[in-house]
């Protein structure tokens, strides 16, 4: 065994920390006031003050620290001339005493892919449904998402005086994930999680098919995992394109690491190498428990659809 711990527990080490820094970033925008929202591809597609200052903040903490690990961050932003101020340099200690994953232990810096959503639910942030926002730090290998770091600085804001806000989960493959309570639905309770704003015939006739008890629209992928391992619902169920890699990346690693799975809608994996599209296509289809059950309930037109 090497003496220093693994690249891969320094990094997610630094993650934690650094998406903590992000989360602080977030609130002291909303806090602000001025949230300085750019439209982006599309009408529900924006980018705030807060998106763009928080990826600054993680891009060049992690580059500037793991200079040759590849960063993807979600918003097109000139990477030089990042204020001192929103470097991050610290790394959370209690995750360095977990043993690296024999698996793991000797990737190399340079094999390793970092997918960073600074800001998800971007339109829930600006709507004020603020517990839906989540950074999202997801580090891949050799195409596969091996560990993230969630990190949702709204939560408790509802919980009032006294109460802490904001919480970092973080997991890696093989080790498990923690900063949550884990819990299981019933086998027999469908209750499926979808978005609140990016909707389509397609979305909604694959929820329906599901047989679902109760459906819970909400923004965000990393709030959608979220829902999913505190056992507020059973499926994420999104049939269309519109996640990308950096949606998919730290929430599918902190699910695996607790035995769930998540694939696109004909139930393949997505791959995460540096080089790969960002659009996941063919939706995104996870479940913490029963994968199969919701699989198999994929209309073959929808399939069809999302080749
Ligand atoms: P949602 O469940 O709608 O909150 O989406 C989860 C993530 O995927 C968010 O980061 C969204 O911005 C992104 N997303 C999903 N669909 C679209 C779309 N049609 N256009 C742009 N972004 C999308
Ligand atoms: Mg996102
Ligand atoms: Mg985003």
């Amino acid at each position: 065994m090497s003496s220093s711990p693994a690249v891969l527990m320094r990094l997610v080490a630094s993650s934690f920390t650094i998406a903590e820094k992000a989360a602080t970033i977030v609130r002291n925008v909303m806090s602000g006031g001025d949230l300085g929202i750019v439209e982006k591809s599309g009408v529900d597609d924006l980018q705030t003050k807060a998106d763009r200052l928080a990826q600054q903040s993680i891009c060049a903490s992690l580059s500037r620290k793991f200079p040759k690990v590849t960063v993807i961050g979600e918003e097109e932003l000139p990477s030089e001339n990042v204020s001192e101020e929103l470097i991050e340099s610290g790394q959370n200690e209690e995750i360095l005493k977990y043993p690296c994953p024999s698996q793991y232990d000797c990737i190399k810096e340079e094999e390793l892919v970092v997918w960073v959503d600074p800001l998800d639910g971007t339109k829930e942030y600006t709507e004020g449904l603020l517990d839906h926002v989540t950074v999202l730090i997801g580090i891949a290998y050799e195409g596969k998402a091996i560990a993230g770091v969630i990190n949702q600085p709204y939560y408790n804001y509802e919980a009032g005086k006294g109460a802490v806000l904001g919480r970092t989960i973080w997991g890696v493959l093989g080790i498990g994930a923690f900063g949550f309570q884990l819990k299981e639905l019933p086998a027999e309770k469908h209750i499926v999680t979808t978005t609140r704003s990016h909707g389509n015939k397609l979305v909604n006739d694959c929820v329906t098919a599901m047989n679902p008890h109760s459906v819970i629209r909400v923004g965000g992928a990393g709030n959608k995992i979220i829902q999913l391992i505190e056992g507020k619902a059973s499926a994420y169920v999104f049939a269309s394109p519109g996640c990308k890699k950096w949606d998919t990346c730290a929430p599918e690693a902190i699910l695996h690491a607790v035995g769930g799975k998540l694939t696109d809608m004909n139930g393949n994996a997505y791959q995460y190498h540096k080089d790969v599209k960002y659009m996941n296509s063919a939706g995104v289809l996870a479940a913490l428990r029963n994968f199969d059950y919701y699989a198999s309930h994929v209309p073959e037109s929808v399939k069809q659809a999302l080749k």
